[in-house]
């Protein structure tokens, strides 16, 4: 059983969905205004693997994660670009969704835009003006705190004037704790902005209604998992939970969970600060996006993760001792004799459970594969393990890569286009040369393939080769 933490109570709690078997979950997604950093990246890939064990867990998931397709910096940044703002976020979509397939992020249910949910967007603001929870002011449209007495329970925020519309109003979406106030549900259109007709006139919405009205009209009034970075905890989940509760009456969110941030010495990676990464910054200088993956997944969701080119490095290293004793054991001849790894598959398997189970703790996850891969290693060097132990162990490997996706990999010689068989028909000539007592010639096929980069390994089960 899944025990969380839950930002909502501050302890880790059993986690079950409100129907058996089906998990209704919606993580706030990308601003489309620019590439993701892999600090953005850090936080999909956190609902990703959640995602994953859930689904590995037996239950069905309903994930929605929304674009946010317009705001103050979309707007901009389709202006400065002079075209359209459908154009300029759709770019930018495409390559939300190419870093995500470059990370083997799982799609998500739906990824509803909120430019394609304003009806829905202005049912919930109109409904919530009827019902006093919300004012028009000059065209614009906020949502008054003070009608809603739980207001800052996620947070712990507590605005302290207590007569209504006493805070003042806040245009901002984003805003400190000190500027609790009321804020703005729809924006009165500015010359040269998009807008959209609205009773109010025309306008274009503020960016926290569009989570409200797009999990509601996909999951319904009560979600099971509300995920997004600890940055969003207040201003925005706070004023979700506001509007949502306002109007449904329905507890809007049961689990909370909040990843913590990416970080460059010391500091949160962001895009103001100028000290962030792209995908596409890394690939470029070479990286392997399956070592960015497993780099971002080195600390647990609830710390902060620091991002270092060495880190990378050593994920990278890690990596290729994984995939080389993957590729040794799918090469134990299906007659093999030797230890069947039944125990040891199992405590692996155990441990790989109980540390995901634990508040999705993924290091602890793949500390387990690895102690697997440290124990077998020296029997598999000496050639003893079974045809039957191999297979367990691939086995265990395809189920746990279902939740951490850093397992499988794609030959890297056959990315590469090198001609494989060439060298392996060199390895081979090698090997038969050593059988015929030539180990001149043997020496010098083997100084020929070094000389590309190949090195040759004997094994228990003959010679293997790999690039360096
Ligand atoms: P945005 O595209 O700016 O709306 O952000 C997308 C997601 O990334 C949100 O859940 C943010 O809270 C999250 N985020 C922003 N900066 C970081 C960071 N340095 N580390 C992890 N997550 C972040
Ligand atoms: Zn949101």
């Amino acid at each position: 059983m899944l025990k969380l933490y839950n930002t909502k109570t501050r302890g880790k709690e059993e986690f079950e969905p409100l129907e058996n078997g089906v998990v209704r979950l919606y993580a706030c997604g990308p601003t489309v205004y620019d590439f993701p950093h892999i600090g953005n990246l850090r936080t999909f890939l956190f609902s990703d693997l959640l995602v994953r064990h859930l689904k590995r867990s037996g239950h069905e998931v309903r994930n929605v994660m929304n674009i946010t397709d317009v705001d103050d910096k979309t707007i901009r940044g389709a202006d400065e670009e002079g075209v359209s703002l459908r154009e300029y976020t759709q770019k930018y979509t495409d390559y939300f969704f190419e870093d995500l397939e470059t990370l083997r992020i799982e799609p998500a249910w739906k990824y509803p835009r909120a430019t394609e949910h304003i009806d829905e967007m202005l049912e919930v603001v109109e409904t919530l003006v009827e019902r006093g929870h919300a004012y028009e002011h000059e065209g614009s449209v906020y949502f008054d705190i003070s009608s809603f007495d739980e207001y800052g329970k996620l947070s712990g925020i507590v605005p302290d004037a207590t007569d209504s519309r006493e805070f003042g109003r806040l245009d901002d979406d984003e805003y400190e704790r000190e500027d609790a106030r009321d804020f703005v549900l729809w924006k009165a259109g500015k010359p040269g902005e998009p807008t959209w007709e609205s009773p109010w006139g025309p306008g274009r919405p503020g960016w926290h209604i569009e989570c409200t009205a797009m999990s509601t009209a996909y999951l319904g009034k009560t979600l099971d998992m509300h995920l997004g970075a600890v940055d969003l905890v207040f201003p925005h989940h706070e004023n979700e939970i506001a509007q949502s509760e306002a109007y449904t009456g329905e507890e809007f969110v049961r689990y909370w969970v909040h990843p913590e941030h990416l970080i460059v010495e010391g500091e949160k990676m962001s895009k103001s600060k100028g000290n962030f990464f792209t995908l596409r910054d890394l690939l470029d200088r070479g990286c392997d996006p399956i070592a960015i993956r497993h780099l971002l997944m080195t600390a647990h969701y609830r710390r902060q993760l620091n991002f270092t080119v060495e880190g990378l490095e050593q994920s990278l290293h890690a990596l290729e001792r994984l995939w080389d004793f993957a590729d040794r054991m799918s090469e134990v001849p299906a007659d093999a004799e030797g230890e069947d790894l039944a125990g040891e598959v199992e405590a692996a398997l155990s441990k790989f459970e109980a540390a995901l189970n634990d508040d999705l703790n993924v290091p602890g996850a793949m500390a387990a594969v690895f102690a697997l891969v440290r124990q077998v290693n020296p029997l598999l060097a000496e050639g003893r393990v079974s045809a039957d132990g191999a297979q367990r162990v691939l086995d265990f490997f395809a189920d746990a890569d279902r939740v951490l996706g850093i397992i499988e990999h794609q030959d890297r010689a056959d990315a590469a286009g090198a001609d494989d068989a060439e060298i392996e028909a060199l390895v081979q000539e090698r090997q038969e040369a050593r059988e015929a007592g030539d180990y001149a010639r043997a020496d010098e096929i083997r100084d020929e393939l070094l000389e590309q980069g190949i090195v040759i390994e004997d094994t228990a089960h003959g010679p293997r080769w790999r690039r360096e």
